[in-house]
């Protein structure tokens, strides 16, 4: 029987960071997974495969360009699912490939079966020819991931009513969709749509969406998709969905009915953790397959068991989950590294962008933090008229009394770019004076955080040591 120094379920973004780190490390290091190639959910049926549809999807319809040209401009007329998915092919290869290198330059094994645990520091895997394996180790890291939920009153079929992890893989794009659910996922694949001109229809049960994110940014961006043609239906909880044959049809509790040739189910995911037979190794999950840790160390209630990635739950993101990974096998391999920073962004790469770093407004005014606000609009900026930008809008939360930047939430054209410049004030502790200080090239999109910072500044007290005294007014 094989024995590894660290073993890892599953080869998404926690799975490989941590893999990579053991092999940097010299340890002896296996990833296993179950699909048939290495990269996760991640790489195979969200992260890479969505956004790489929006960059094609916003080429092919050239939607950037339609300020300029007009709302009937488009680079590509009569767009099919072969052109989204010829991009999105390449891309995976080029994902799985680069993968599959760096696991190969450091010294990371790699087995491709289903693990489950059959005691604490022991494993079977049954591979995909159906032998099994045996193996220990010192140290496992769960980084199992989700599956898509799939309620029994949804009629899935594979083909005209798809969950998430399906809807790529769609024969033909349809003439109207109807997406159920407004998390990140679900507003990201309804807005994508919408700019390709399919007449999309966004039902949420809850009258809020987002609700972690910003209100006022949130009403900018329901205001700007709205105009694009989305159709958003809050506060409507669904009664029944009906393969008809010839569409589906979603009977709203408030009496409405929407039909749409196609309907993406993307409300929620569960803990991929049903067949890992974690009663062996001592572990329990809530009821929604989820892995509690320390969220310092990523150690589960076995201390030699650690779990990360969406396996545990929020953020549930590939960003969060890579540096998690990173940290729980420099922790399991007893090597020192550095804290996570506090603050990490938010990116929904719907059309458009948004992005947000730090408190919201609400959470400010929660905390009861004095504060000011200073907003900059795009086309204020001499890049968005380059760009031909109308909307966009950086907004920025400042403390009066230390100066702080407290938060920054960007809507438009390059917000998941854009909000790193405010991450890394607000967690290298800068204040609002930074911005006043620095110079930006020009003309960019960048330049919104000075007009922003001098919103705020300009009503703003100024510190004693910026005063002008009589002296050196006539120097
Ligand atoms: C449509 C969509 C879009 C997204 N967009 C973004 C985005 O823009 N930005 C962002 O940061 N995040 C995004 N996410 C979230 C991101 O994909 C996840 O946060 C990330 O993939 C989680 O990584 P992970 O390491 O937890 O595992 P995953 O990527 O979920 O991979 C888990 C792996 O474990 C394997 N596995 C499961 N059980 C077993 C077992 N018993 N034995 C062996 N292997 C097993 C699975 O086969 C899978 O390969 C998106 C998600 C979706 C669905």
């Amino acid at each position: 029987m094989d024995h590894y120094d660290l073993v890892v379920i599953g080869s998404g973004p926690a799975g490989k960071s941590a893999a990579l780190q053991a092999g940097k490390l010299k340890r002896r290091v296996l990833v296993i997974d179950k699909s048939e190639r290495l990269g996760g959910v991640s790489v195979h049926t969200g992260t890479i495969p969505s956004k790489t549809l929006r960059e094609t999807a916003l080429n092919l319809s050239g939607w950037r360009e339609r300020a300029f040209y007009g709302r009937s401009y488009r680079v590509k007329d009569n767009i099919a699912a072969g052109d989204l998915k010829e991009r999105l092919h390449h891309t995976l290869d080029h994902e799985v490939d680069l993968l599959e290198h760096q696991f190969a330059r450091n010294h990371v094994e790699s087995l491709i079966g289903a693990a489950e645990f059959t005691g604490p520091n022991e494993l079977n895997v049954r591979t995909s020819e159906g032998k099994s394996v045996r193996l220990t180790a010192d140290k496992f890291l769960i980084a199992t991931g989700t599956y898509t939920y799939r309620p029994d009153n949804i009629p899935f079929n594979g083909r005209t009513v798809l969950d998430s992890d399906e809807f790529l893989a769609m024969a033909e794009i349809p003439r109207s969709l109807i997406v159920v659910g407004a998390g990140v996922i679900g507003v990201e694949y309804a807005t994508m749509f919408a700019a390709l001109d399919v007449r999309v229809t966004l039902i949420e049960p809850r009258d809020t969406f987002l609700d972690y994110i910003d209100r006022f940014t949130i009403d900018e961006f329901t205001h700007h998709v709205r105009e694009m043609g989305l159709d958003m239906r809050l506060g409507s909880p669904i009664e029944k969905v009906e393969d008809t044959g010839r569409h589906i049809e979603v009977s709203l509790q408030n009496g409405r009915h929407v039909r749409a040739d196609m309907l993406l189910f993307a409300a929620g995911r569960m803990g991929a953790t049903q067949n890992l037979n974690l009663g062996a190794a001592g572990l329990e999950t809530d009821k929604r397959g989820r892995l509690s840790v320390d969220r310092k160390t990523y150690q589960t209630s076995v201390p030699h068991i650690y779990a990360a990635g969406d396996v545990i739950g929020h953020p549930s993101l590939a960003s969060t989950s890579i540096q998690q990974g990173r940290v729980a096998a420099c922790h399991a391999l007893e090597t020192p590294t550095l804290p996570e920073s506090p603050w990490f962004p938010y990116g929904i790469y719907s059309v458009p962008e948004i992005s947000t770093v730090g408190m919201s407004e609400e959470e400010v005014q929660q905390r009861g933090i004095p504060y000011e606000v200073g907003m900059a609009w795009f086309r204020e900026t001499s890049r968005g008229h380059i760009m031909g930008l109308e909307h966009g809008m950086l907004k920025m939360l400042v403390s009066l009394k230390t100066r702080r930047l407290l938060g920054v939430q960007i809507v438009g054209e390059g917000a998941t770019e854009l909000i790193h410049i405010g991450q890394a004030v607000l967690n290298l502790k800068g204040t609002v004076d930074y911005f006043v200080e620095s110079t930006f090239n020009y003309p960019t999109l960048a330049a919104a955080y000075r007009i922003a910072v001098l919103d705020a500044f300009n009503r703003m007290p100024i510190p004693e040591q910026y005063r002008v005294s009589p002296k050196s007014k006539k120097g």
